[in-house]
């Protein structure tokens, strides 16, 4: 008993004295957590120089964008092929991927040596070599006649411009083939395999060059949804992972996210790593096919943590530390210790004994103290080998954490390579010290079982998901990317139709209407007292006290308030909305304390009348959302009129009835002259204009001008612009509360984008689009997709994540590439609006010139309409549209400011003047 305990003693403390005099001797190589943290900050600060433009062709770790941009979403299917240069050996792969919910991947692959004559002789022997080994497997798995997409795995640093091309920046591991490098891989593989398309019937189509790093992210994403990052340490070592579009300099465009491929073997090479590096490390270098390049993977990867142990015992033995200072020729010879040695000499059980053997075949005589010693040299190697990675991958997570702005990072970490894999330790220490060095994230390490040839099919396999959506997302937004042609068409139709509203044989029949509002001029400066105002327009109404000021102290003075109509009252009885209406009056007369003053009045009404004369209108038919009882038909001013008999609280002189465009005109009018032209781009959308007495052939008299509310809004009721409608608006049309009816407005107003966009939306989820297919509750709710949100989701300043935010509010629930889509959508719809609307206003702006007999035609339209003011791109691109089919005009667009209340107050004015004139 004392005996085996004696034994026991002796043995622990034989240990620790060689591990001691081991950790003594590497001390350079066992790296504290304050140095890795410190490694951990170098290269956060690396990958911000690889991804900044100006920084980047200095940068050490080059950062290369890999143009993969989505991960699997299980929807891919089809056969691939793969194949995979980088490591020890060539692969050839078939997947088979089925879209049968299970995301399963049938696999059948093969493995080609890659000796050094191929790998280190010229390119063209190289792809060629590749070439055949593909043309071999396709014939032995009887693949050959058919036409397959290829995914190329490539496990050097390339430099990408799109997802099918690479020019190799340098060589790295054990590859060295001449006339490579500065040229695209992807066509040299192209062109070996042309050769063999001629001989031997094969045809395949090399879709995507990816970087194994990426290839194992893809593999990994497959089944793990979280997967955002791609890590190999083998042959080689490097890590790709999801960055924001917006960090990438080097690449258009700001949306979304691409996996880049951070070629991390490389930090260092500019010397930044100096202090950490060894003798040891030097001395590898300099035996290495790449002196002074890839010098932090030389301190990680396989190929190189044998030799590094190797030179370690050589050193110590010449120096008398172990296998009493005696070197064996074996000892001194290069490659003779591998990482497969290494991993063996780290069992846990068998360790010892291995270690044994595997000195003794190296003709060494090693005690059992020099045993435990050059086990513990391997320890320290390897270890450190795993710790400089955990150190890389940690500055990745966190960069990844602060990128998502969360609290707590949750993700997966995709991992293949050989040390990793089968290094007994390896993993273990790995995953320890990454937790250790970022404690704020929750990582999954997922090992890549069938390694990263087939993510390079998976891309392939996404590539070409990505591009068949395209073509059908394209398909349906085509109708509304409206040509130049096709404008110019609505444009003179729309000519037509203002005409046959003004003649008095077609007036009957004509869909735009173009009443005459008897306002016959616009204000001369003379106006003055106090009115009142009101504006009925789609959503909200208005009441107004204007005070005007003429002479010298010419000015405008407003007091408003504006009251809610609910949509009960909207769509309930005539007597019902008068009733309401006038009860507003009451409400804003007694809180301004006027309710004894008989003012007169101007009423805004933004729904088409017929006029006989400034101050009497009967209702053509209600637009918009408005549907009460008994007014079509009707004169508006009269049911006014009566229900503040009704009421007997107060009176007032009705002067004037105004439409909203009228009033927006007669307001810039005000300050500008040439304001012949009032624009409404808002729930609805209309215009009114000055036209010369002798157009107009329904009312009397030649001479001087009257302002015309065209109520274009109904341009194409007759079904003259069927051609450019979609299945969408009819859709819309159909759910509207005037089925059939104003059909140019429901393609360009507030009112009806939302539900625009919302069919379309329906309708790419459907096909399978978009939401993954799900309709949700939400999305089938008519009016939850406001015009408001067309404006947020398009401004330039919001990120995708935003965008996706806002669709969350909304309950569509999507990933980044649906919020993609549904702004692309949304761009495609307020685009059209605003090109059709451009098309409108140039006919009449040409016909004014026109009418004139002007060669060039100068004129200022006023307009008002929360769509045209805070749409982020409706009214630029509405004036690009009138420039381009009206060049012969100079057309000025002023916003006005104070809305049509102010207009009604001036027309009112003008039209008192003039009865007072009259009266006199
Ligand atoms: P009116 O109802 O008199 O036309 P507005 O000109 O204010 O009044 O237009 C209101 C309409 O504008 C809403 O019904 C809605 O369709 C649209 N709208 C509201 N907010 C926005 C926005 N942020 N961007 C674009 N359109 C909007
Ligand atoms: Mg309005």
């Amino acid at each position: 008993m004392f005996a085996v305990h004696l034994l026991a003693f002796y043995f622990t403390k034989l240990k620790e004295d060689q591990i001691k005099k081991v950790d003594r001797y590497l001390y350079h190589l066992r790296l504290s957590d304050d140095t890795l943290r410190d490694v951990m900050a170098r290269f956060q600060a690396e990958m911000v120089k690889g991804l900044g433009r100006d920084t980047n062709p200095t940068a050490a770790v080059k950062m290369l964008p890999s143009f993969v941009r989505s991960l699997p979403d299980g929807s891919e299917k089809g056969d691939f092929l793969a194949v995979d240069l980088g490591g020890s050996q060539f692969r050839a792969l078939q997947v088979k991927v089925s879209q049968d919910g299970k995301q399963s991947c049938q696999l059948e692959s093969k493995y080609y040596p890659t000796p050094k004559e191929v790998i280190q002789g010229s390119g063209a022997e190289l792809f060629d070599y590749i070439a055949g080994c593909l043309l071999d497997f396709m014939e032995s798995k009887n693949l050959k006649y058919k036409k397959l997409p290829l995914g190329f795995t490539f496990s050097f640093p390339c430099r990408q411009t799109k997802l099918e091309e690479g020019v190799l920046l340098s060589w790295t591991k054990h590859f060295k083939a001449r006339g490579v490098q500065g040229t695209d891989v992807v066509s040299s593989l192209r062109k070996a395999l042309e050769k063999h398309k001629a001989s031997f019937g094969i045809d395949v189509d090399v879709l995507a060059l990816v970087n194994d790093t990426v290839g194992t992210m893809m593999t990994c994403g497959y089944e793990d949804q979280r997967c955002e990052v791609g890590l190999i340490i083998g042959t080689g070592t490097n890590a790709c992972y999801m960055e924001e579009m917006r960090h990438i300099d080097l690449v258009e465009g700001d949306e979304g996210r691409m996996c880049v491929n951070t070629e991390w073997g490389a930090f260092g090479d500019d010397g930044s790593l100096e202090d950490i590096r060894t003798e040891f490390d030097r001395e590898i270098d300099q035996g290495s096919l790449n002196p002074g390049k890839q010098l932090f993977e030389k301190m990680i990867s396989s190929l190189h943590l044998g030799e590094l142990v190797r030179l370690i015992l050589l050193k110590m033995t010449k120096e008398g530390l172990l296998f009493n200072g005696k070197v064996s020729t074996a000892l001194c010879t290069k490659g003779k210790i591998e990482m497969k040695h290494v991993a063996a000499m780290e069992k846990y059980k068998e360790g010892l004994s291995n270690t044994k053997e595997i000195l003794t075949e190296l003709n060494l005589f090693p005690s059992e103290e020099d045993c435990i010693a050059v086990q513990h040299v391997c320890t320290i190697v390897s270890f450190r080998s795993a710790n400089l990675c955990a150190a890389a991958l940690a500055a990745i997570l966190t960069r990844l954490k602060e990128n998502k702005r969360v609290l707590r990072l949750r993700t997966t970490v995709g991992i293949d390579g050989t040390l990793y894999k089968t290094h007994p330790q390896y993993a273990k220490r790995l995953h320890k010290v990454v937790r250790r060095l970022v404690p704020t994230c929750d990582v999954r390490f997922l090992l890549s079982t069938s390694g990263s040839t087939r993510g390079a099919a998976m891309v392939t396999a996404v590539a070409r998901r990505l591009a068949e959506q395209r073509k059908r997302i394209d398909a349906i937004l085509a109708p509304f990317r409206l040509a130049p042609a096709t404008l110019r068409e609505v444009r003179d139709k729309m000519r037509m139709e203002l005409e046959r509203g003004l003649r008095r044989d077609t007036q009957g029949t004509a869909t735009v209407k173009m009443l005459p509002t008897y306002v016959c001029g616009t204000p001369d400066g003379t106006e003055k007292g106090k009115f009142l105002a009101l504006d009925l327009g789609g959503t909200n109404f208005r009441v107004l006290l204007v005070k005007i000021r003429s002479g010298r102290r010419k000015s405008v003075r407003m007091y408003n308030k504006i009251f809610a109509i609910p949509l009960e009252i909207m769509q309930g009885t005539g007597e019902e909305l008068f009733d309401h209406i006038v009860q507003c009056i009451a409400e804003f007369l007694e809180y301004m304390g006027i309710k004894g003053a008989r003012l007169p009045l101007g009423f805004t009404f933004s729904f088409p009348c017929r006029q006989a004369s400034i101050d009497k209108g009967t209702l053509v038919g209600w637009t918009k959302g408005f549907k009460a009882t008994d007014c079509e038909g009707e004169d508006v001013v009269d049911m006014l009129r009566e229900a503040i008999k009704r009421r007997n609280e107060f009176d007032l002189d009705i002067v004037a009835l105004v439409n909203d465009t009228v009033g927006t005109m007669m307001t810039c009018g005000y300050e500008d002259p040439k304001c012949e032209i009032g624009l409404i781009a808002g729930t609805g959308s209309n215009v009114c204009y000055m036209e010369d007495m002798k157009n107009i052939e329904i009312v009397e008299g030649n001479e001087g001008k009257m302002c015309i509310n065209t109520e274009w809004g109904g341009f194409g009721d007759n079904g003259c612009i069927d051609s450019i409608r979609t299945e969408y608006d009819k859709e819309v049309d159909e759910g509207s509360l005037n089925p059939g009816k104003q059909r140019y407005e429901k393609m360009t107003s507030g009112m009806y984008l939302g539900e625009i966009v919302r069919q379309i939306l329906i309708d790419l989820t459907r096909q399978g689009l978009l939401f993954r297919g799900q309709i949700s509750e939400s999305l089938r709710k008519r009016g939850i997709f406001e015009t408001k949100f067309l404006s947020q989701i398009e401004s330039d300043r919001l990120a995708l994540l935003q965008v996706r935010r806002i669709l969350q509010q909304l309950g569509l629930d999507g990933t980044c590439e649906d919020s993609i889509v549904v702004k692309e959508v949304c761009g495609a719809v307020s685009t059209r609006a605003a090109r059709l609307c451009g098309a409108g206003l140039a006919a009449v702006v040409e016909k004014r010139r026109q009418s004139q007999g002007a060669e060039h035609l100068e004129v200022t339209i006023g307009v008002d309409g929360t769509l045209y003011k805070l749409h982020p791109h409706f009214s630029r691109v509405l004036q690009e549209t009138v420039k381009e089919l009206a060049p012969q005009c100079d057309v000025t667009f002023m916003l006005s400011e104070d809305g049509s209340g102010k207009g009604a107050a001036l027309i009112t004015a003008v039209a008192k003047r003039l009865r007072n004139v009259g009266e006199n």
